[in-house]
């Protein structure tokens, strides 16, 4: 039987309304005495729950952290994980553990679900049930088949770190525009096995991350002179228009060699969620040119944010952040 740990973090899954109405996270054995299907399963399920469940609004760094050593401890213990995480922030966690844990050769799958699991219409037994069923499956050498951070939701395992959530109120809230589902499940399961990613290296840790990522979003009517350049920025991820493009204004122009002066290296992320940043493809990204811009490619927002935050806790170089950022290390770009 396969022995797959699942870590309990917190989310609607596992929330209840407290005195005053307002959905607040339960404690672990509530949860899965409401899914008894769970016990039905040809699987050995060794419950973890983090110290606190929260909702994953409250998700900070050093909780990845935590998952992270979770993780790492019962790596030669069970055949694989699954993570029932509050949808708010579960791409970001993520894009996290699949930067932070390289060389994965076992099933992460993260889920989660728009209703909690007491509730009659809920979509937490069907996300549950499954997401163990993908974390079981093996391949011909009975190893895990899946050997990379996934999220499962609403019938489609996506690769994690290409994914974003889409929607609040619809049970379908997570999309990946930039790469195929990894599966489907209807009433057969299909795993397009030509899109699993494969790792090569070594299992490779990374417990570090350096917040001091900014964020400046683009919008017409913006007031360049007026955006503050602050000293502590190791990486601003600017969030462009469109194929990653920008106003033609010296104002801008000044912010963004500011910026640089300080020794901030700056990212272009497009504010779109499908399809890439193409550098140079417009004129309106000329005021980008006049200064060495990182390009996201077409890795979501979530990732490039938590990619730069691992990236600078490794405390590279400035050549090895741009050479390791524009290079896919779990998957998150086509390059
Ligand atoms: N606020 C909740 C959370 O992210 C939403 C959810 O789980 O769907 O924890």
């Amino acid at each position: 039987m396969r022995k797959i740990a699942l870590i309990y973090t917190g989310g609607t899954i596992g929330m209840r309304r407290n005195d005053v109405g307002k959905l607040t996270p339960m404690e672990f054995e509530a949860v899965s005495d409401k899914v008894p299907s769970l016990k039905l399963l040809p699987i050995d399920i060794i419950p973890v729950a983090l110290s606190h469940p929260i909702d994953s609004s409250e998700m900070t760094p050093s909780i990845w952290v935590e998952l992270t050593e979770t993780i790492e401890s019962l790596m030669d213990e069970v055949d694989g994980f699954v993570i029932l995480h509050g949808t708010d922030t579960m791409a970001y966690t993520a894009c996290a553990l699949s930067f932070m844990i390289q060389g994965l050769r076992k099933p992460v799958i993260i889920t989660g679900s728009q209703l909690p699991v007491g509730v009659l219409r809920t979509d937490a037994v069907e996300n549950l049930v499954s997401a163990f069923e993908f974390a079981a499956m093996v391949d011909e050498n009975e190893n895990g088949l899946i050997q990379e951070v996934c999220i499962y939701f609403e019938y489609q395992l996506l690769r994690g770190n290409r994914a974003y959530k889409r929607s609040s109120n619809e049970f379908d809230a997570f999309s990946s525009p930039n790469f195929p589902a990894l599966a489907e499940s209807g009433v057969k399961v299909t795993v397009a096995n030509e899109l699993l990613w494969k790792s090569k290296g070594p299992l490779l840790i990374q417990k570090k991350l350096n917040q001091e990522v900014g964020v400046v979003t683009l919008y017409p009517g913006l007031v360049y002179d007026q955006l503050p350049v602050l000293k502590h920025w190791k990486v601003l991820l600017l969030r462009t228009f469109g194929a990653g493009n920008a106003p033609r204004s010296s104002q801008f122009l000044k912010f963004l060699q500011e910026v640089e002066k300080n020794g901030t290296i700056i990212v272009n992320t497009s504010q779109c969620v499908s399809g890439s940043v193409v550098p140079g493809l417009y004129d309106s990204s000329s005021t980008l040119e006049q200064v060495n811009m990182l390009s996201a490619n077409d890795m979501t927002f979530e990732s490039a944010l938590v990619k730069a935050m691992v990236l600078l806790g490794q405390g590279l170089s400035e050549e090895d952040f741009r050479g390791k950022f524009t290079t896919s290390l779990s998957g998150e770009l086509t390059d």
